[in-house]
């Protein structure tokens, strides 16, 4: 049995001009879970995985979990999703908590999806024709493949859920975009690998608040969504870099 995986596919933030949006793809029995869908995300899984020896990836990847509708965790997922209609005749399978489900076909997706044309007639299409939805309400389990999801919302402008993530017996605790909040790093603090983040800003993280928790749990600890000058060198936790696997 494959062990639980962690490919990280992009690190940086949503003005980044070196990196990728931060996201990252879960593997395990054979199975892919991408998690949040930046801009040029076919790309950057191509590139990712080329760098981790991972290859048909995008093929790989039919679940994607969206932690929030800011653009630098969904911008491709128009493309993704009509990729995977028309090139290889799939419908997404889409974890989405029920806030972001009320909002994403209407006023995110309908507007380039909701139509499309045959040549001769006008068709109109729903976020069904697209997506399977796989609701993942928050402070509830959800199961996804071998994976079992638990969320909790963070800190942030717009609903945003933080995961663990339970695979073969191993736990993957991601922050997504919060605020520095002691009850979220509660909450992630059993996990076995934690991806937190760190930006500027009134609902990101600042680096120092992290470095300041016990060295047990920055040990097990990768920075992910840092600014692009964010001084790498002197960081006390170790930053996820783009093409990295890691064994949760
Ligand atoms: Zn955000």
């Amino acid at each position: 049995m494959s062990r639980f995986q962690v490919l990280v596919v992009g690190v940086g933030d949503a003005f980044t001009a070196r990196h990728h949006s931060t996201s990252v793809v879960l593997r395990a029995e054979g199975f892919s879970l991408g998690i949040d869908c930046p801009d040029r995300y076919r790309e950057a899984l191509q590139t990712a995985g080329a760098k981790a020896g991972q290859a048909g990836l995008i093929e790989a990847v039919d679940h994607l979990l969206i932690t929030h509708l800011h653009g630098d965790h969904v911008n491709g997922l128009e493309g993704f999703a009509f990729y995977k209609h028309f090139v290889e005749h799939k419908r997404l399978g889409l974890v989405i908590s029920p806030e972001v489900r009320q909002v994403i076909w209407e006023q995110r997706l309908m507007a380039p999806m909701g139509t499309l044309w045959d040549g001769q007639n006008f068709r109109q299409l729903g976020f069904d024709d697209y997506f399977q939805l796989l609701p993942l309400p928050f402070d509830q389990t959800t199961s996804v493949g071998p994976f079992r999801i638990r969320t909790r919302r963070t800190v942030h402008h717009i609903p945003t859920s933080a995961l663990l993530v339970e695979a073969q017996g191993r736990t993957f605790g991601f922050s997504a975009d919060t605020a520095f909040d002691p009850g979220l790093i509660n909450f992630l603090k059993a996990a076995d690998l934690i991806f937190h983040e760190t930006n500027h800003g009134p609902a990101h993280t600042p680096y120092e608040r992290l470095a300041a928790l016990p060295a047990e749990l920055r040990q097990k600890m990768r920075l992910v969504h840092y600014a692009d000058d964010f001084d790498v060198g002197k960081s006390t936790i170790r930053v996820a870099t783009e093409g990295e696997l890691l064994e949760v």
